[in-house]
């Protein structure tokens, strides 16, 4: 018996990495061929330090900070196995999913050098997979971009009308878990905990509807997600996501906004309405003694499109000892959630 299972798990391991192949170039020039490409859960995996070096591009993992850092004509970029993004300067790319050590090498979703390698290397990109029918993200990346860039249209005048009504995302639900914490917990569970606590505050205080995306454990299609930002009389929304890194140090609360906010128009905002209430909240997390890193402009694909004031917040670290207490303890919840009320009502003050 145990040496049928074993068989079987050979069966299941060998041919993934035997079979597939990719090739990469920059555009006009001879490619590159990758025999080594680890399939994972239908997804194309390459070695970051393959796809870099026919580029011209250079890499190292950096064992200290637990991050791999690529030097570009842009700057310095960084991957990292516990992380969403790729950050390139001050800007956070979102991968669709986290770079992983397998094999003992740090491999990438295909979908990396599909989208991201050509703005690292500031020049098109080839990619091809030669195995047709494994790992399809090329044809997934289009729509899934489409599907996510929602327009989000404050629907009053700005600096007219009063807050009616308040949308809360808690990231992820059902079969994605979102990051798991150092001891077993679920960015999933604990952003919807969080997510109630700040509805009923919102609701116990302003006296205005307040609209979650989910408030069980499910999983949403993007469209099912910005359902209740698009109501009528959403006057912002607030996405909740918690993070992991591999530095054991890493902590504190980042506050993510679309690059800009455009009216119906298409004209650019000032600033922005997105901006203007991460900055309350920013001012009203600190004031709690929350620490905060910063807020960051990214061209996240859940942040949407539009002039709905929008922030996602991560809301810290389940890697790290602290961050992982604030988000799990009742009291440390309730603080968090009065910040967010204390923010929100500022902001709603600010624009009348
Ligand atoms: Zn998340």
């Amino acid at each position: 018996m145990k040496r049928l299972i074993l068989f079987s798990m050979l069966l299941l391991v060998l041919p993934a990495a035997a079979t597939a192949t990719v090739e990469i170039a920059i555009a006009g020039r001879a490619p590159t061929q990758i025999g080594e490409v680890y399939l994972r859960d239908g997804i194309s995996y390459l070695a970051i330090d393959d796809l870099l070096a026919p580029l011209g591009l250079k890499g190292r993992w950096d064992a200290v900070d637990h991050v791999y850092r690529i030097a570009t004509p842009a700057g310095s970029a960084i991957l990292s196995p516990g992380s969403h993004y790729l950050r390139l300067g001050d800007r956070a790319i979102p991968l669709e999913h986290k770079p992983r050590f397998i094999d003992g090498r740090l491999r990438v979703a295909e979908e990396v050098a599909i989208l991201h390698l050509g703005r690292l290397a500031q020049q098109p990109v080839d990619y091809r997979n030669l195995n047709p029918g494994q790992g399809q993200t090329a044809a997934k990346a289009a729509p899934l971009d489409q599907l996510f860039a929602f327009l989000l249209q404050k629907k009053a005048a700005p600096g007219a009308a009063p807050l009616r009504g308040v949308a809360i995302d808690p990231g992820h639900g059902g079969e994605d878990p979102g990051v798991i914490g150092k001891d077993g917990s679920k960015e999933k569970e604990l952003v919807l905990g969080q997510a109630r606590r700040l509805e009923k505050l919102l609701k116990m205080q302003l006296g205005i509807p307040v609209y979650l995306s989910r408030d069980g454990d499910y999983t949403l299609s993007a469209q099912q997600r910005f359902d209740v930002a698009t109501r009528p009389d959403v006057g912002l929304l607030i996405q909740l996501h918690a993070q992991n890194s591999y530095a054991p140090a890493a902590r504190g609360v980042t506050l993510f906004v679309r690059p800009l906010d455009e009216a119906s128009s298409g004209v650019v905002v000032g600033e922005g309405p997105s901006m203007a209430l991460a900055r309350r909240l920013e001012a009203a997390l600190r004031d709690e003694a929350i620490p905060v890193l910063g807020i960051v402009r990214a061209p996240l694909l859940p942040l949407g499109r539009g002039n709905l004031p929008t922030v996602l917040i991560e809301l810290g670290f389940l890697s790290g000892d602290s961050d992982l207490l604030r988000l799990k303890q009742d009291e440390a919840q309730e603080r968090i959630a009065q910040a967010l009320l204390k923010g929100i009502k500022s902001f709603n003050s600010e624009q009348n």
